[in-house]
């Protein structure tokens, strides 16, 4: 299996300090300096699995990469740089279509387990128990061998996180569940970030498959709690 890994970062202290780390950890790393240059690599090289994308760059920026990625590609795991100062920029990013974020200065364990988690989950490798199967509660059906999600016999397009999270509301329909569980079952227990994350893809994946995200019918709040699928 292909460990590869784009890094997009205009600051060439940074961006080495990625490398080393992630080539360190095991990753195949491919640099980019530019947006534009990014997008170039990621074309020749169809088989990155994770790209780590920088926000202020000179040229396009980071989310206009994130947006044109996610266009044509919804496999890939995308995590933001974001800078300490820069709050707005973690939710815009993730609605941009990022899976998630990491705050400079971070560390290298940090790093690393951000990229691993995501790894685990653009890598698509079903488990056993979810090899075949079909889970069908209209107007949805989660197609769990071929990771698809249909409503009304539409294709909704999903990223790989949002497919995990809709997988587990159809798996425990009408039962709330916590942020914290979510988060220990869509981004893995050893997963270093914040709860907020959760309700950013949760607010992103209305939008996909709400009739009004204004007023969502399927994913309902649990105030205080966390979030209930309403059949
Ligand atoms: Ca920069």
């Amino acid at each position: 299996m292909h460990r590869k890994v784009l890094v997009l970062e205009d600051e060439s202290s940074i961006r080495g300090f990625i490398v080393i780390n992630l080539t360190r950890a095991g990753y195949e790393v491919i640099e980019a300096e530019s947006g534009e240059e990014a997008l170039d690599l990621l074309q020749q090289h169809t088989d990155v699995r994770v790209a780590l994308l920088d926000i202020m760059l000179p040229g396009i920026d980071g989310f206009e990469v994130c947006r044109r990625i996610r266009a044509t590609n919804t496999s890939i795991g995308i995590i933001m740089l974001t800078a300490r100062s820069q709050e707005m920029d973690k939710v815009t990013g993730l609605m941009t279509g990022a899976d998630d974020y990491v705050t400079k200065p971070f560390s290298p364990a940090e790093l690393t387990a951000r990229v691993d988690a995501l790894f685990r989950r653009a890598g698509g490798t079903p488990l056993a128990s979810e090899a075949a199967g079909e889970i069908s509660q209209p107007p949805f059906l989660l197609n769990t061998r071929n990771r698809t999600l249909e409503k009304n016999g539409q294709r909704v397009k999903l990223t790989q996180v949002e497919y995990s999270i809709m997988k587990m509301f159809m798996e425990n329909p009408g039962k709330a569940l916590s942020r914290e569980e979510i988060l220990d079952t869509v981004w893995g227990r050893d997963y270093f970030g914040e709860l907020k994350i959760v309700d950013v893809n949760i607010r992103r994946l209305r939008l996909k498959i709400e009739d009004n995200a204004q007023n969502p019918t399927y994913i309902t709040t649990v105030w205080g709690y966390g979030y209930k699928w309403g059949f």
